[in-house]
């Protein structure tokens, strides 16, 4: 987490598009889901109570109603009921007493019956008073104005059959008198019939009260419920919606997380990632952003050091490889051509050998920079390593010679600029570069080859003297891929026995031979006879003359020991060659001393042969050299004497024995005046300098004749002898003397010497 801000709105990598949740995720987000939750379950909790409420109120509604009805409809209906019942009983009471006081002829006035009187009047009484009691409640109660009228009517027949009826009725019971009461009775009844009239009609009223009571207790009830339902409905609904919200608040965004892990597995590290809201998927897709930014950042870094150098900043091998690649796929396409221009910087190592590395790894920065600017797309340009730079051209034209005419313009504007003056350290650095250019069209070629066609063609630049371009030669080609075959079998060589010496004669003026020159040969199985002027400067260059050389001279140390013990070839020197690099070696002195030793052989009988560019190279470490086996009485001979430039002050300060005068002046010493003038000059130059000269390559007697005659001591050619196997060199050494020349004419010889090798 090291390096990632935590605020969850800080400025989003990459830039964050538009959030697809929409406005529901970006308030939901808001709040942390564990929130979202309780929220959600406190809302249907309170709407789940307010319901309950709503229904319990309907309830209480409809019992209210009920209890209504009962209470304010059904007492009155009682009262009244009883009432009712009491006036027909006061009837009865009369009827009683007017029956137990069966009327008697003998009198005037029938009389009642005062114990039956007394009887019924006590129980009207009470009746009447009982009225009182259950009148005057429901009298007090609040009434609509229908009923009102009603009770009103009602309390008026009351009050007429209290006072018309009632009261009367009273009198005459207690005065006894039957008609009376029989004719009160009557009109009591006729009151009672009218009061119950209204008292049926108060009691319906209160039916019908109640009635609509308890219909409006149900119309109450039924709206309670209907609304009741609505609501829940309603919250049902919103609950739902608010659930289907919340879920996908939730899941919505799991799944953008679920694609961008998709995303980010599959490397698609540039999906912009928006993060909105404070949630837990927020604080999620935040994490997920910062780990795709340095997941980025890391593959971009990765990227950076797989494809492009880290010191130049240019393309690296490896994604010029893929350009080459893409390059070759479009050649299939099209008839464009395409080049490779392989640049290698002039004498870099000498930069980095002098004035150090960083300087170096300074020159090459500003070499790329240089480049960088001079190629331009199409184009483009890579460092392949050290100071090499291939700059890939594209769409080049489809005719050859202005594609040929496009890669050379480029290859000057690059040689121009490597060829800028360029500061380095406090002093002023004159580089150049050599550029070897490949074009190419619809090639089957791999990447390999195009590049070493390149590279071939940049040594041939090298070579060429430098500051150069040049173009890729097949010919040049097959012969460096001949060397590196020959090179990789002259590897084994030694170890498999291909290598063998063999001896050409050295003769004196008197035709003795004092002794022969060691020749190297190499056989190889499928090669055949390869000619030393092939394979030494191959074994030159790749250091394979090292162990070969001190092969050779081990071979040719033991055959000296070996011809030592032995009279007639104990008087025989050899001249074993030794190349420059062999002899640069810092063990070479010691490695001479070493075979001599080893072998035994008499140090005096050994002649080492030098070419003049190898003496004047290190002059001082060469004399050296030369002085410190020359004290162990090791000889030196000047090979090909002639075709170098030395001066008469070099040759003075080294240790000499012999010249050796070239074969190409020997040659045509009989027909060419110059080369017998020169020869003359160099046996002069020998004498003066107190050196033996020998003349090699003489072929005829007329060239032994010529050099003879120029006083030359020594003769080295086919006309004495062909250099020879051991056993062929000893078995002609035992003829010896034979007439000459004792093998084939020389121009025969001349036309294919190596038949005798
Ligand atoms: P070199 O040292 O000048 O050897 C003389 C070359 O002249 C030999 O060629 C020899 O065969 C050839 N030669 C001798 N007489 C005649 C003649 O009458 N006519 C003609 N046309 N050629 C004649 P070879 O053996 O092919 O060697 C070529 C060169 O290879 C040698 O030139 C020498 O520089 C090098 N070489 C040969 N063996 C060795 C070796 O063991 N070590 C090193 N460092 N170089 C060697
Ligand atoms: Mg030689
Ligand atoms: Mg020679």
């Amino acid at each position: 987490m090291t390096g990632v801000p935590l605020a969850l709105d800080a400025a989003p990598w990459p830039p964050a598009p538009r959030t697809p949740q929409g406005m529901g995720y970006r308030l939901f987000s808001r709040f942390r889901i564990g929130t979202r939750l309780a929220a959600m379950m406190v809302l249907a909790a309170t709407v789940s109570a307010l319901l309950a409420a709503m229904g319990i109120r309907g309830l209480a509604v409809a019992n209210e109603s009920l209890r209504t009805v009962y209470e304010e409809r059904m007492t009155p209906v009682r009262s009244l009921a009883q009432i009712a019942h009491l006036m027909l009983s006061n009837q009865l009471q009369l009827q009683r007493a007017l029956a137990a006081s069966a009327p008697h002829a003998n009198r005037a006035r029938p009389a009642l019956q005062p114990e039956e009187a007394r009887r019924a009047a006590q129980a009207i009484e009470h009746n009447m008073l009982t009225i009182d009691q259950l009148w005057a409640p429901y009298a007090a109660t609040p009434k609509g104005p229908k009923e009102a009228a009603l009770a009103e009517r009602f309390a008026r027949q009351r009050a007429v059959y209290l006072q018309e009826a009632v009261k009367p009725t009273m009198d005459a019971l207690r005065m006894l008198d039957y008609a009376d009461t029989q004719r009160l009775a009557d009109t009591a009844h006729n009151l009672y019939e009218r009061a119950s009239l209204d008292i049926r009609a108060l009691t319906d009223l209160q039916f019908q009260l109640a009635h609509a009571t308890y219909e409006a207790g149900v119309r109450s009830h039924a709206q309670t419920r209907q609304w009741a339902l609505g609501a829940l409905l309603a919250s049902m609904a919103l609950l739902s919606f608010l659930g289907a919200m919340l879920i996908r608040s939730i899941v919505r965004p799991l799944q953008q997380v679920g694609r961008m892990f998709r995303k980010i597995a599959a490397g698609q590290l540039d999906t912009p990632i928006a993060v909105h809201g404070r949630d837990e998927i927020s604080t999620l897709l935040f994490e997920l952003r910062a780990m795709q930014s340095r997941l980025s950042t890391h593959e971009k870094a990765i990227h950076q050091l797989a494809y492009f150098d880290p010191l130049t900043r240019l393309p690296n091998r490896r994604l010029l490889r893929e350009r080459i690649q893409r390059a070759l796929d479009a050649s299939g396409q099209d008839d464009q051509h395409r080049a490779l221009l392989l640049l290698d910087l002039d004498n870099f190592k000498t930069i980095n050998d002098t004035l150090g590395h960083e300087v170096g790894d300074q020159y090459l920065v500003e070499i790329a920079r240089r480049l960088g600017h001079t190629v331009q797309p199409p184009h483009s340009v890579a460092r392949i390593g050290g100071d090499e730079f291939v700059v890939l051209m594209d769409q080049l034209s489809e005719a050859e010679g202005e594609a040929l005419t496009q890669a050379e313009a480029l290859a000057q504007q690059l040689l121009a600029a490597a060829a800028r003056p360029c500061p380095l350290q406090e002093q002023v650095h004159h580089g150049s570069a050599s550029i070897g250019i490949c074009l190419f069209r619809r090639s089957n070629a791999s990447i390999h080859e195009l590049l070493k066609r390149a590279d071939t063609a940049m040594y041939q630049a090298k070579n060429a003297g430098r500051n150069g371009y040049c173009l890729f030669d097949p010919a040049l080609q097959a012969r460096l891929e001949n060397e590196a075959t020959l090179e990789a079998a002259l590897r084994d060589a030694i170890p498999a026995g291909q290598l063998a010496l063999h001896f050409q004669a050295q003769v004196d003026q008197a035709g003795h031979v004092l002794g022969a020159e060691v020749l190297l040969r190499w056989k190889h199985p499928l090669h055949g006879h390869v000619p030393p002027a092939q394979f030494i400067p191959i074994a030159e260059t790749s250091g394979l003359i090292l162990p070969i050389g001190e092969w050779v001279l081990q071979q040719a140390c033991a055959q000296l020991s070996a011809w030592a013990e032995r009279a007639p070839t104990r008087h025989l020197e050899l001249a074993v060659n030794v190349s420059a690099r062999q002899f640069r070696c810092p063990d070479f002195v010691p490695q001479v001393c070493q075979a001599l030793k080893q072998s035994g052989a008499p140090a005096t009988r050994l002649v080492l042969e030098l070419t003049e560019s190898l003496v004047l190279h290190d002059v001082a470490d060469t004399v050296a050299k030369m002085q410190a086996l020359r004290r162990h009485g090791v000889r030196f001979a000047l090979d090909d004497f002639g075709t170098g430039y030395s001066s008469l002050a070099h040759l003075k300060r080294l240790p000499l024995h012999q010249l050796k005068i070239d074969r190409s002046f020997v040659e045509d010493i009989v027909s060419a005046p110059d080369d017998a003038a020169i020869v003359q000059t160099i046996i002069g130059m020998a004498r003066n300098l107190g050196l033996s000269v020998i003349a090699e390559g003489v072929e005829t007697l007329a060239q032994r004749h010529a050099l003879q005659h120029l006083d030359c001591q020594v003769f080295q050619g086919f006309l004495f002898g062909l250099p020879l196997p051991l056993q062929a060199f000893e078995s002609w050494l035992a003829q010896y003397p034979a007439p000459l020349p004792i093998f084939p004419p020389a121009t025969e010889v001349t036309a294919n010497p190596r038949e005798f090798s």
